[in-house]
């Protein structure tokens, strides 16, 4: 594009976005310091316009599609609906935070007009702009624009104020504008509360609850008592080791909370029986080094966590704890799990569990929410097979997404299970499935030597591609070795 082209684009708005970022991809680090702290700065002024026009387009969008959606029939109070789940996908988002970007855009463009020049100038980043629309979000729309008006964030007001003294102000102005709402506010967050659970370094994790006040002091009082009996009658643990086992142990029913609940652990058969180092997933959690997975395997049933027994309640005898060893094969190059497949509509067990394990978390693309219901991609009702290949793990808000008109889905080739959805507007977006223990996140089918690799799932295991006879009468011994072992463990195909 010559400079006069450009110029006429620009008057008539008709830049498409991709020759923006092409000139950008055109730009050089500069040569100077100065320079390249100016370039940073500039950058930082653009991401923040593009936010704000993406505000603008998402709402531009949301109104187009309530539009069609009115068109084609939808019922009133169904308007709107896949519209932040579109948004999400284009925006490489989870559907969650799809919602709450469509949210933002709409509290910005039609009753923050300050906030959003802030954003438009560069004087706020999108996340400081959410920061002031979530403060606002209980007051009307009059008082949320007087607010916008009184911090007038484009006037430079924030200049220099972190996160958290913006987060002050606008709580502040809020509460000035409304008192009543705001205190309101408090009442309704009761209706967040939830139990979520995430990793932490070393194997361990976060379990965390989120409780109205009265209810988490009561817990952790509960809690703190129960570690002060125990504690007063000898035991050698810390308060903190006592408390973390005793929410366990109620919460389960069980010392050591693992018996009668089904722990899955997926491995390979190397680094199940031949030590090799390839780590292991737990479903619902995520990757544990494959030395952490063996421990599992073999220390659980003592009653005590592993890595706890020199903490002094190593003697606690427990319930036998049984070890099920399942083995699922896969494809050699990939990693994909071959195929199981049922007549009846409904998912039985052992496809239910095969396609739990192979899709992990829920398949919408960005989304890793955990799965809630198994969906046939190709439904029922038009002929979908209740098969592995036309199975999908979904979360519950995806489940609704996709059967909102204009949505579809159907199964592709891929590396590994792959599935195709295509969006109202006809864009498609792919959802290939994670790749099993032993199986590179990247592997062209042509790179490297086959994997001749099990996996485990305790209930256990195994990826694995037509292992040969040595192979699985060698599986077969170290097995039989791991059941005299521990006593307790089992096989089954
Ligand atoms: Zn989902």
């Amino acid at each position: 594009m010559d400079g006069k082209g450009a110029a006429t684009a620009v008057e008539q708005g008709n830049w498409r976005v991709t020759e923006v970022a092409r000139f950008l991809g055109a730009v050089r680090p500069a040569v100077d310091s100065a320079g390249l702290i100016g370039q940073l700065r500039d950058l930082e002024d653009l991401k923040s316009a593009a936010a704000a026009l993406q505000a603008r387009i998402a709402v531009a969008f949301d109104a187009l599609q309530r539009r069609e959606q009115a068109d084609a029939g939808l019922p009133a109070d169904r308007l709107g609906t896949g519209v932040g789940a579109q948004i999400a996908l284009a925006r490489r988002e989870s559907p969650a935070r799809g919602g709450r970007l469509l949210g933002l855009a709409k509290a910005l463009t039609t009753e923050m007009p300050h906030t959003l020049a802030a954003l438009e100038s560069g004087q706020f980043s999108e996340w400081r702009a959410t920061l002031i629309v979530k403060e606002t979000a209980c007051l009307s729309a009059a008082d949320r624009a007087a607010v916008d008006e009184e911090l007038a964030a484009d006037a430079g007001t924030f200049d220099g104020a972190g996160d958290r003294s913006i987060t002050a102000a606008a709580r502040a102005a809020a509460y000035r504008a409304d008192p009543r709402s705001v205190t309101q506010r408090a009442r309704h967050a009761a209706a967040d509360r939830h139990v979520s659970l995430r990793p932490a370094p070393d194997t361990m994790t976060y379990l965390t609850a989120l409780l109205p006040v009265a209810q988490g002091v009561a817990v952790h009082t509960a809690l703190a008592r129960a570690a002060d009996i125990v504690r007063a009658g000898g035991d050698s643990r810390t308060g903190g080791q006592a408390m973390a086992d005793t929410l366990v142990e109620r919460i389960t029913g069980t010392p050591g909370g693992i018996t009668g609940i089904e722990l899955q652990l997926i491995m390979t058969d190397r680094a199940l029986l031949q030590a090799d180092a390839e780590p292991a997933r737990i479903p619902g959690y995520g990757i544990i080094p494959a030395e952490r997975a063996r421990e599992l395997l073999t220390t659980a049933g003592t009653g005590s966590t592993p890595g706890q027994t020199s903490a002094g309640r190593d003697a606690v005898p427990s319930p036998a704890f049984h070890t099920w060893l399942r083995r699922l094969y896969t494809a050699p190059a990939t990693g994909d799990l071959l195929a199981m497949d049922s007549r009846a509509r409904l998912f039985p067990g052992g496809l239910r569990r095969f396609i739990r394990t192979r899709d992990d978390t829920c398949r919408t693309p960005y989304c890793d929410a955990p799965i809630r219901h198994l969906d046939h991609i190709i439904p029922w009702h038009q002929n979908g097979g209740t098969t592995a290949g036309n199975g999908a793990g979904l979360c519950e808000a995806c489940n609704h997404t996709k059967e909102i008109p204009g949505w579809r889905s159907h199964p592709v080739s891929g590396p590994r299970h792959s599935i195709e959805v295509t969006t109202p507007t006809g864009r498609t977006y792919h959802s290939t499935a994670p790749p099993l223990p032993g199986t590179p996140l990247n592997h062209s089918p042509h790179s490297g030597p086959p994997h001749n690799g099990a996996a485990a799932d305790a209930t256990a295991p195994s990826a694995n591609d037509a292992p040969s006879r040595h192979h699985r009468r060698a599986l077969r011994h170290r097995a039989k070795a791991l059941k005299r072992a521990r006593g307790t463990a089992a096989m089954a195909a």
